[in-house]
């Protein structure tokens, strides 16, 4: 008979003290959103600062994009993680995702590592505005929205562009976690760049169980505890199912 990968690592859930989750894109395209890696959306940012053109481009792009982002619920995935937060030893969720659904979902303890696209912020004046009033000021027809305090058009996203460095604290801050877990559960992330790429084997380092769940294979694959290929969050809810029923019977 096949082993059961899901019932096993529905197991270790229920052993582990501190469970670390990290997920990605894959996960919310189950909702429904865009794909974000669209080079429009990733100016370089240095074209971002020095050109209208593109500051224009990538206003246009998000506002083609800001109705699903408006609409997007939470998937399987999302609530699953919810939950095996109430359940307990679930210690936080790193997301590489910019679309605010985990804390939707009801997760309290989301580290978002490239920062969120709901908020706006104006290198200048540092003044925050949400992306619903972005979306006001671009409805009235600004190509490039300006800061009501200081008239910068450069606002933008908190979101690292290519050529920054990601959320400092963010990273760090993933990095202290990961240090601690005795399971690290990655769902629909993407690991192919640095800093992500390293967190697998810095949790094998720290003796924790590694799990990956994903329709694509990936670089850590072979070096990993479990992996289970498949669409990420309704993995995830069948894996939290079977947490459910062995608490139940036990
Ligand atoms: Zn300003």
């Amino acid at each position: 008979m096949k082993k059961d990968v899901a019932g096993t690592v529905a197991e270790w859930i229920r052993e582990a003290r501190k469970i670390v989750v990290l997920t990605g894109c894959d996960l919310s395209a189950e909702s429904g959103l865009p794909d974000f890696s669209d080079p429009r959306l990733n100016p370089h940012i240095r074209d971002f600062r020095e050109s209208r053109e593109v500051r224009a481009e990538y206003w246009k792009k998000i506002m083609e994009i800001y109705p699903s982002l408006l609409s997007a619920e939470p998937g399987p995935g999302h609530r699953a993680l919810a939950e095996l937060e109430i359940l307990g030893n679930l210690d936080c969720i790193f997301t590489q995702s910019a679309d605010g659904l985990h804390h939707r979902a009801g997760s309290a303890t989301v580290i978002e590592l490239n920062s969120s696209i709901l908020w706006v912020t104006c290198p200048s004046c540092g003044k925050d505005y949400s992306i619903d009033e972005i979306a006001g000021m671009l409805d009235k027809g600004a190509q490039v929205p300006a800061c009501r305090e200081c008239g910068s058009d450069q606002l933008k996203p908190a979101i690292s562009f290519p050529g920054q460095p990601p959320p400092h604290w963010e990273a760090r801050e993933a990095w202290m976690r990961l240090h601690s877990a005795d399971l690290f559960l990655i769902a629909g992330a993407s690991l192919d760049k640095e800093p992500v790429a390293s967190y697998p084997y810095l949790a094998k380092e720290n003796n924790a169980k590694v799990v990956i769940i994903n329709e694509k294979e990936g670089p850590a694959d072979d070096h990993v505890d479990a992996v289970i290929y498949g669409k990420p969050g309704q993995v995830l809810g069948y894996i939290l199912k079977k947490v459910k029923e062995s608490i139940t019977i036990s």
